[in-house]
């Protein structure tokens, strides 16, 4: 006897409203979101479909798209739903549904939905540990070395940093496989892999430079880039440091370091504290943007970024001004920020859609899913 075919099907929907698709059930599927959105229209792709898995608790369905990781929170479908159901409120809260079911270690569930003051005491007791962690390395006599550069040289703090950083990736990594899988990464591909590259840079930077000719976007294109770049150069300026560390003399590298260090701090801390700002402006003219909903790991996800571009830029002025004692003390607060966010925010938090974002639009692009154009 031929088997029934059969459909998971579980009530998600509690948990889609609780982070933050408020909307989902007023979504009547009439697809005007779609009709409108210039990423729908570039990559062949539908974003009401994955609201209709959501509203019909499809999870094995939901997990393999990868559809709202494409949606690039332009927010023309706000104004051209019907119903008010504001899609890319109902997108978002898919993003991080689906981030939950990538995760194997359980810890994303729990990061998802729990309250913010259990997130801000997981990241205090973890704040707490590699603060204490930090200070048994140091000696008194390791104190009277007044430079920065003494702190690469702490016994046993390379190899300590360079495992956690090894644990953080590692869980990232495996997460994103997980989801590589899911959409069947690998399946299905009719595009050369430098074709897709080609087309995914051109239909990006076509589709950012439209937005940004538009004034209203332009301010959240920007904020986003701001991150972004300040990571990427902050990373890189980590590493340089590691591996060459200042040399006191004349050196041009001193100051190109201490230039970058400046620029990617400011980036960070303007990038991540825009949204503070403009969040409790009372000011009518805010952007919708601002006026999204915001879950609370989109806000510890912010904190951290703001967090440690403020403390990274205090030790800058700190050290510059040879205030080494303070120096110090802000150098063992900015750790005992950037250890939580390693081990929570990276793998588990908001900062991982970098990666799902990056997989979903280079899947698609093998596919053929992205023309590579914008259409008038
Ligand atoms: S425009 Fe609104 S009602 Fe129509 S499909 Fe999109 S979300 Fe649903
Ligand atoms: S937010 Fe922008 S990219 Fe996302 S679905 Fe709406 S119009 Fe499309």
């Amino acid at each position: 006897m031929k088997a029934t075919p059969y459909i998971s099907f579980k009530d998600i929907n509690r948990e889609i409203i609780e982070l933050g698709g408020k909307g989902i059930f007023k979504c009547y599927q009439c697809g005007a979101c779609t009709a409108t959105c210039a990423i729908a229209e570039g990559m062949f792709i539908s974003f009401r479909r994955v609201i209709k898995y959501s509203q019909l608790g499809l999870v094995d369905k939901l997990r393999r798209d990868l559809v709202p990781w494409l949606c690039n929170v332009h927010g023309d479908c706000i104004e051209a739903c019907p119903r008010n159901a504001n899609p890319c409120e109902i997108l978002a809260s898919l993003r991080r549904y689906q981030s939950v079911l990538y995760d194997w270690t359980g810890i994303s569930r729990w990061w998802y939905f729990s309250t913010l003051k259990k997130k801000l005491l997981a990241i205090i007791i973890l704040s707490g540990i590699s603060i204490l962690g930090l200070l048994s390395l140091f000696s008194t006599s390791i104190m009277n070395y007044l430079s920065m550069n003494i702190f690469v040289n702490l016994p046993n703090l390379l190899p300590i940093g360079l495992l956690i950083v090894l644990l953080s990736i590692s869980l990232l990594v495996s997460n994103g496989y997980r989801m590589y899988k899911f959409v069947g990464g690998g399946k299905e591909y009719t595009v050369r892999f430098f074709d897709a590259l080609k087309r995914v840079l051109s239909f990006w930077i076509k589709s950012e430079n439209e937005a940004m000719k538009i004034p209203d976007k332009r301010i959240r294109i920007l904020e986003h880039m701001f991150i972004l770049a300040g990571i990427i150069m902050y990373i890189f300026l980590v590493l340089l440091y590691l591996i060459y560390p200042i040399i006191y003399s004349l050196n041009p590298y001193n100051y190109v370091l201490m230039i970058g260090r400046y620029i990617a701090a400011i980036m960070l801390v303007v990038g991540a504290g825009l949204p503070f700002v403009k969040r409790v402006s009372k000011s009518q003219k805010i952007h919708w943007y601002y006026k999204l909903f915001r879950h609370s790991t989109d806000w510890v996800g912010l904190g951290f970024v703001f967090a440690i571009g403020l403390t990274g830029l205090l030790m800058n002025i700190f050290n510059d001004l040879h205030i080494y004692s303070l120096t110090y003390v802000v150098y063992v607060i900015h750790i005992g920020i950037v250890f939580p966010f390693l081990i929570l925010e990276v793998p588990f938090g908001k900062h991982n859609h970098w990666l799902y974002k990056t997989i979903a639009n280079y899947v698609s692009a093998r596919r053929g899913l992205i023309r590579g154009e914008i259409l008038e």
